[in-house]
């Protein structure tokens, strides 16, 4: 079984080609999605944040309010670490016991970690191959207004918050450039997943 890393910046593609890999046959274990789950009601990590931030982060339901957190922690380094602190270790668990249930059961399969911070939480070093998607800033930016209906300025500022996607390129194993047609990318995506696949029985 080969681990591979998936990452990117904010919007550059990594949800669009999670989707294709998972159409090729590959595994992909969502990082995001887990982060959400270990957050739900009562969970410990649930727990702990509410201990640490107080109710002004919960919705009338009990649900933590994303929005609010992510309002809190945005311009304060110290409580940013503070929460990725409380969460990282229940992600990290989560995804070591779905390896390890597909390391008996995925031999010579792909599994892909679709990880957005992959390199800002230094996760690439417990990986055999990091694949970055990339496009140019500017077509990030171009994307990400669109995608999130945010002004310029804002996703300028969510994409400054990022390690910069010229350095994610410069430290991948693999580059998959998003920044033609989605029909390129698809492609592209393909010829690496047959990649992966050969080189599954060094692994
Ligand atoms: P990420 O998961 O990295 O944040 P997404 O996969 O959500 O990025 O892609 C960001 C936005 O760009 C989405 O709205 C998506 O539909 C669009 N997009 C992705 N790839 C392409 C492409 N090759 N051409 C045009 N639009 C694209």
């Amino acid at each position: 079984m080969i681990r591979v890393g998936l990452t990117g910046g904010i919007a550059t593609g990594k949800s669009t080609v999670a989707v294709i890999f998972r159409k090729a046959g590959a595994n992909v274990i969502d990082a995001d999605k887990i982060a959400r789950n270990v957050v739900q009601k009562g969970l410990p990590a649930w727990q702990k944040i509410v201990a640490h931030f107080g109710p002004r982060v919960l919705m009338p339901d009990g649900q933590i309010n994303r929005a609010s957190l992510a309002d809190v922690v945005f311009n304060d380094p110290v409580q940013k670490r503070h929460l990725n602190a409380i969460v990282h270790p229940y992600v990290y668990r989560k995804i070591e016991e779905l390896m390890q249930q597909l390391i008996k059961t995925e031999t010579n399969g792909v599994v892909v970690l679709d990880v957005p911070l992959l390199y800002e939480v230094g996760m690439d070093k417990d990986l055999d191959k990091i694949i970055t998607v990339y496009v140019p800033e500017a077509v990030q930016l171009d994307r990400l207004m669109k995608r999130d209906g945010l002004s310029e300025q804002s996703a300028r500022v969510r994409i400054q918050s990022q390690m910069s996607i010229e350095e994610k390129r410069r430290r991948a194993d693999i580059i998959i450039d998003n920044s033609g047609s989605l029909k390129a990318t698809q492609a592209a995506a393909f010829e690496v997943y047959r990649i992966l696949v050969a080189l599954t029985a060094k692994f």
